[in-house]
């Protein structure tokens, strides 16, 4: 690998074993960066040491290890990389883009008009934090303006975060970095140029493109891959039907995920090796359906 200029990845975050839902993601990601020749980084977002399941980060790594996923370099880990966000937010805060809030999360619910992902903060603390107020959090001043991209797989995509969000949050009241500000930092970091990820995060794109322009970072491509869905219409990685991906027996589900991911049907009988030497030359990106969901077939995930 490495011929090329791609860098792709894919960025689990350790809240559970690796479920079919996320299956997709990793493979879209990783078939699409060897098809191209590329580099396939690992990232475990697990900067929020609160919400991780302990155990779950190896789990993972020693599933996609099972699964046939081969990674290059060495798996990077947001809770070690806690300097480079503050770094960004330093760089941030002296270009005059973010401000202290003193806003609880009842008040924004309260004062805020419903947006794309919850209230819309409606800037009570942009022109400075009211007498006798603390700062809570830090949060990034949007401009105005529609973001416009390309997604690889779901077409031509445009927000307008400051009507859609709002100023949203850089640095949380426990101290925290928010996950849009480290993924922007952790992609430019490892030159990433390709992101393939799950359509759960096509709406935060435009904020991450926002914060890449405020830090001078390039802006790699993006394509979002359909979440997959149960019978019933929930997503999957909620559902009963997320059983973990079994590592013992991973052709029924890297089989199903690729039917799923919309890809010509693989010969019967591959073993795991044979499965991704055939899978990687025949990987399509625009047999990928251009859309946000798409129902597991029987309901539940295989196993
Ligand atoms: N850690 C995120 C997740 O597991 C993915 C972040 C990303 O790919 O940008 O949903």
């Amino acid at each position: 690998p490495g011929h090329s200029a791609y860098r792709g990845r894919f960025a689990p975050s350790p809240t559970g074993p690796l479920h079919f839902g996320s299956l997709l993601a990793a493979m879209a990601s990783y078939a699409d960066a060897r098809a191209n020749r590329g580099i396939w980084l690992l990232r475990m977002e697990d900067l929020d040491r609160t919400r991780e399941v302990p155990g779950a980060a190896d789990l993972i790594l020693r599933t996609l290890s099972a699964l046939g996923f081969e990674w290059d370099e060495g798996v990077a880990y947001q809770s070690r990389r806690t300097d480079a966000y503050r770094d960004a937010l330093d760089t941030l805060q002296a270009r005059g883009l973010t401000y202290p809030c003193g806003c609880s999360r009842a008040e924004v619910a309260r004062a805020g008009r419903s947006g794309l992902e919850g209230p819309v903060y409606p800037g009570t603390c942009r022109a400075g934090l009211a007498l006798g107020r603390s700062a809570r959090t830090e949060r990034f001043r949007t401009p105005a303006g529609a973001i416009v991209f390309e997604d690889g797989i779901q077409g031509q995509q445009e927000q307008r975060v400051d009507d859609a969000v709002g100023d949203f949050v850089l640095r949380r009241a426990d101290g925290i970095h928010a996950y849009q500000l480290a993924v922007v930092v952790d992609d430019a970091l490892q030159g990433i140029t390709r992101v393939v990820r799950g359509a759960d995060l096509l709406l935060s794109t435009p904020r991450q493109i926002l914060l890449q322009r405020a830090l001078g970072f390039s802006r790699p491509g993006y394509a979002h891959v359909p979440l997959v869905l149960d019978a019933n219409g929930r997503k999957l990685s909620k559902s009963l039907a997320a059983a973990p991906v079994d590592a013992r027996d991973p052709l029924p589900a890297l089989r199903a995920a690729w039917a799923l991911l919309g890809q010509i049907p693989a010969p019967a009988d591959l073993h795991l090796d044979a499965f991704w030497s055939w899978a990687i030359p025949e990987w399509r990106i625009a047999r990928v359906p251009s859309k946000t969901a798409v129902v597991c077939p029987n309901g539940s995930s295989p196993r």
